[in-house]
């Protein structure tokens, strides 16, 4: 039987859209366009417009799926700073601070304004900042319309008292679709993220990588908050407890982050960049980044449940014929992600800021199994380990790389640091030394032998020795100093069995693992030297010794 069907009854239950249309200008950008400015859409019609505009799909929990097209990761070898008066003495130039010419910059600023010329643009009034006194207000132009959703999830979002008068300090326009000319304008390929500190704008084109955004605007926050306040800022999570005791976590990328913070006993102040300032720890965000790569809602409930209506999902893939995503499938790469505002975590604290912490994490995932997967720092090897920012890459995403590559990013984050990391070394120095602040290696990598051989921590042990550190469980217990590292490292933990606590004890070939340990141990010092200038007979304290 066929059914007689008029087109016109079909769309009879789609209502007239109220589609918010301000015609506010852009002309302090000197921007005009011929399209349609879209400004702060909410998440509900900038899902229509991303699915209206075929930018992405429907999950079946109401997620939209997006791809970031040829970029899945960030880009730092195209990530710039325009090197001005401002920034000439200030900034430390460097392979990760690559200076670009203000010229340049301003005919690419040109160049991109006059592209937007006859598009529709996806705007939006944005925080970065949870703490009144330095917050910093964005203004967001987008081409792609989950790409303004994401900036909706990832930033702060301003109430309507804050929109009333609302006076951008930083501007973003962020247009994949334009591709400079590294011929003429000084970039080093097509895609390019440029930083004018002077001018407060973010320039990014030529890729799809949201993360370009929030990163750049971290680097900003990064620069600012030191240098003009003596705020410490931090690539870290952070959580607190029912007792306002407030726990940070630094660590590189897939160091866990995001997974450890979400924690269902504590509540979650933000799960990548945070600032201490006198009296408290506060989010720059407003949302978190999440890896789903074998995502499973045994492992990580919190972060599985975030993922609904509101939430973006990129570069997955959905099992043949559903809209059921796979998260096991790594067809497009394994840095696949999801964005969600922090309010899809249950227990996320409202306003973001907490107390001055009282438990320091360290996370670190060394793939040679060597660092004990929970140790006691004292303050020597605080600021030691601080500075080194050890982490390992593990081979198998590069074709050549076969052995697993020792990283070293100071502070944890160099890749985000414009000022020398000395600068947030100092400023991490004299607050641990105001504040009694307990310091913790956490090893999240690899246990029993070396990538290849060993196996990776188990995560709920990791949990395990998080909780039993936080609930003081380990201040009576008995420690003893490893060999190389001279860290604490505490002979029992509860619900972790005592031989996963001695890394040596979970290898079986001892001798190797005193080899390695020493091996690990001279990459501490050699990648220190260029520090010595800097470091005090105290800091030099907490190096590896053999
Ligand atoms: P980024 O800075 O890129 O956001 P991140 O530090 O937040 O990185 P996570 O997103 O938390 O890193 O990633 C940690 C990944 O490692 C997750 O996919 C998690 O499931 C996995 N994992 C496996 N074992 C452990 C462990 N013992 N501890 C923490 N994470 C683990
Ligand atoms: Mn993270």
């Amino acid at each position: 039987m066929t059914r007689d069907i008029n087109p016109k009854n079909i769309f009879m239950s789609v209502q007239e859209l109220d589609i918010k249309v301000e015609r506010k200008s852009l002309s302090e950008l000197e921007l005009e366009t011929k399209g349609t400015i879209f400004w702060n859409l909410s998440p509900a019609e900038l899902v229509e417009h991303s699915l209206a505009n075929k930018e992405g799909n429907l999950t079946d929990v109401g997620a939209l799926m997006a791809d970031t097209g040829e970029f899945t990761g960030r880009s730092p070898k195209d990530r710039f700073i325009v090197k001005d008066s401002e920034t000439e003495n200030t900034v430390w130039w460097s392979d990760i601070n690559i200076p670009f010419d203000e010229a340049n910059f301003d005919r690419l600023y040109n160049k991109m304004i006059s592209f937007l010329g006859n598009r529709n643009l996806y705007v939006r009034d944005a925080i970065a900042g949870a703490d009144e006194k330095y917050r910093l207000n964005l203004r967001i132009i987008n081409t792609l319309a989950w790409h303004n959703m994401f900036c909706y999830n990832m930033f702060l979002r301003p109430d309507k008292d804050q929109l009333e008068d609302f006076d951008p300090d930083f501007t973003i326009i962020c247009i994949p679709e334009f591709k400079a000319n590294p011929d003429t304008d000084g970039t080093r390929q097509e895609n390019f993220a440029a930083i004018n500190l002077t001018r407060k704008i973010l320039l990014i084109g030529g890729t799809a990588y949201a993360g370009e955004m929030k990163k750049g605007i971290f680097s900003v926050l990064n620069y600012i908050l030191p240098h003009k306040h003596g705020v410490l800022s931090m690539h870290c999570s952070a959580n607190v407890g029912k007792e306002g005791d407030t726990a940070v976590f630094f660590g590189l990328s897939g160091t866990g982050k995001t997974t450890l913070s979400a924690d269902p006993d504590r509540s979650l102040i933000g799960d990548d960049e945070h600032g201490w300032n006198e009296d408290s720890v506060f989010n720059f965000e407003g949302g978190c980044y999440a890896k789903v790569i074998d995502l499973s809602r045994e492992k990580e409930p919190e972060i599985w449940d975030a993922i609904k209506f509101g939430a973006i999902v990129e570069n997955t893939r959905f099992y043949p014929g559903t809209r059921t995503v796979d998260y096991s499938n790594k067809q497009v790469t394994e840095n696949t992600r999801t964005s969600y505002p922090i309010y899809h975590i249950k227990n996320a604290l409202p306003n973001s800021i907490a107390g001055i912490p009282k438990n320091i994490f360290f996370l670190t995932a060394d793939a040679f199994g060597v660092i004990p997967p929970i140790s006691k720092l004292n303050k020597s090897q605080a600021m030691y380990h601080f500075i080194s920012g050890y982490t390992a890459k593990v081979a198998g995403t590069e074709v050549d790389v076969t052995e697993p590559k020792t990283t070293f990013s100071a502070c944890f984050g160099a890749a985000f640091l414009p000022l020398h990391p000395t600068r947030y070394a100092e400023l991490f120095g004299e607050k641990m030394e105001k504040h009694q602040v307990n310091v913790w290696l956490i090893n999240t990598g690899w246990t029993g032998g070396p990538y290849g051989v060993g196996s990776r921590m188990k995560l709920k042990y990791t949990r395990a020795m998080i909780s039993a550190a936080l609930e003081g469980k380990l201040d009576h217990v008995a420690y003893r100093k490893h060999s190389v590292f001279g860290i604490g490292i505490p002979e029992s933990c509860p619900n972790v069995p005592d031989h996963v606590l001695s890394p040596r004890a979970t290898w079986e070939d001892k001798a190797a693992y005193d080899l390695k340990a020493r091996e690990l141990g001279t990459a501490f010092i050699q990648n220190f030297e260029k520090y010595l200038d800097f470091a005090t007979d105290d800091i030099l304290a907490g190096a590896p010794k053999f």
